[in-house]
């Protein structure tokens, strides 16, 4: 099948990528020529495990090509996948200027029958929206093409996102139009042989479907985020709480792991947009509101721990601080707990040297001019000289660390750890002072 992708972003590449992969021919566009010269130098402009490789093959078989010609892109596909940005506006909702821009462009240059789907996380009434924007502008025209709009939100995790994207747990499709449902169906086909993961519904609950599933994974954060913080004030170590109540099939053990709160682009930005959602139709949705709020609270939680232990002016102080993607596997740093972690940390006036396998880069470029803020090549370089370390993200390489080398180089063996990822006992047997979250240690 000849399919567009519009934004060759994490969604966008990823969703290019995994088609092309099943033998459809994929343009993917995008409005930045830096991201699309890199992409036909054969660089991928992000970190996601094994896209790559994807990538190179199907580019090599000339499957997936990148451009920022908008007019050629839209005449490749009969499917116009929409896969850019809906950061959130200043009052919270998703700002859609992408989205519609992308829309009027399809307008603007389609010849012949279109299916539009819109990938990216939208508010509830978006594809009317989008209908609407193409419309006008064939009317503008003056030619009357027929089109479809459908909802297909993209569930995928970065990180994991090609496998979620190749076997997934399920596919919602939103469409109230027959010719545009068969053609998702094909286009989805090849990714579930065996079982029928397609759900078909209408357009609105599909809209409505992907802000539900990040809402309620938030939630189940900032619940086990707060219980966290009475856990320390009770004397009960919340991980031991986590596995009481996650082996309940009911409950579950995914996302239920006290931390530093949650980030990246999709969750603040979706509870937000949610919350605004039943703003603008008369509704305080106030479980959301509490979540939001607990979730702001908790990215201060470890420094208010380094404060406990060091006070407030940390002007003689460097922390080691490991991990600065918002969760191990990406490199992607938007609304990461290390962006408040290490503006706290600064404006009290302590230096911070950060480590992480992959996002150095990324945070070089958005936390690059914070005073006292340095990255350094190693997890050891990161503590050399450094009064205490903080663990901020769980990838793996920070699981079983050399605990005698953490102690000998440090000033002071203490270890804020933002992920629970060591164990108290251990600590103590190390001769290191650990401070978890919810680790039954009272403030
Ligand atoms: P991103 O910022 O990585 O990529 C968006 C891309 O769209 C950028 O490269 C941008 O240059 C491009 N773009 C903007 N306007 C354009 C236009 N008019 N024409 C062509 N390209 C244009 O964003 P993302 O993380 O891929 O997210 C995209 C959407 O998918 C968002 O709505 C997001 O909420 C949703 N989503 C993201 C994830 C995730 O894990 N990142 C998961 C599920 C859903």
């Amino acid at each position: 099948m000849k399919i567009t992708v519009v934004g060759a972003g994490y969604v966008g590449l990823v969703t290019g990528a995994c088609l092309s992969e099943m033998g459809n021919h994929v343009v993917c566009v995008d409005v930045d020529p830096r991201k699309i010269e890199m992409l036909n130098r054969g660089e991928v402009p992000i970190h996601e495990p094994g896209l790559d490789a994807i990538i190179r093959r199907n580019a090599a078989a000339g499957r997936l090509q990148f451009t920022t010609d908008v007019a050629a892109a839209v005449a490749h596909g009969t499917i116009q996948f929409i896969g850019v940005g809906t950061p959130p506006d200043e009052d919270g909702s998703a700002d859609l200027q992408y989205v519609l821009a992308a829309a009027r462009n399809i307008g603007r240059h389609m010849t012949d029958y279109k299916v539009i789907v819109d990938k990216s996380t939208v508010p509830v009434g978006t594809a009317d929206k989008v209908r609407a924007a193409i419309a006008e502008v064939l009317a503008e025209r003056g030619v009357d093409l027929e089109f479809a709009v459908v909802s297909n939100p993209e569930f995928l995790k970065e990180g994991a996102a090609i496998d979620d994207f190749m076997k997934p747990d399920r596919i919602v499709v939103g469409s109230d139009n027959e010719r545009a449902t068969l053609l998702m169906r094909a286009v989805y086909a090849p990714f579930m042989r065996n079982n029928d993961r397609l759900v078909v519904m209408d357009v609105r609950s599909a809209e409505f479907t992907k802000y539900a599933a990040n809402a309620m994974l938030a939630t189940r954060i900032s619940f086990m985020n707060e219980l966290a913080l009475l856990a320390d004030r009770v004397g009960a170590d919340i991980e031991w709480v986590r596995r009481g109540i996650g082996s309940d099939p009911r409950i579950g053990t995914h996302f239920l792991y006290a931390g530093t709160g949650y980030g990246g682009s999709c969750f603040p930005k979706d509870v937000k947009a949610l919350i605004r959602t039943g703003e603008q139709n008369g509704m305080t949705l106030g479980v959301l509101t509490a979540v939001e709020e607990a979730n702001e609270r908790q990215k201060l939680v470890l420094v208010q721990r380094v404060v406990e232990r060091f006070g407030e002016d940390l002007r003689e102080r460097t922390f080691a601080l490991w991990g600065l993607a918002f969760k191990p596997n990406t490199d992607d740093m938007r609304e990461a707990p290390s962006r408040v972690i290490v503006a706290e940390l600064a404006r009290r006036g302590a230096r911070i040297q950060a480590y992480d396998p992959v996002a150095m880069p990324e945070a070089q470029r958005v936390l690059g001019d914070v005073p006292g803020f340095s990255v350094v090549p190693s997890q050891s370089a990161a503590l050399e000289g450094a009064d205490a370390l903080l663990l901020v993200t769980e990838w793996k390489e920070f699981r079983n660390p050399d605990f005698d080398a953490i102690k000998a180089a440090l000033k002071q063996p203490v270890i804020f750890d933002g992920r629970n990822l060591y164990d108290p006992a251990l600590m103590q047997a190390f001769g290191i002072e650990y401070r978890g979250i919810g680790r039954n240690q009272r403030p």
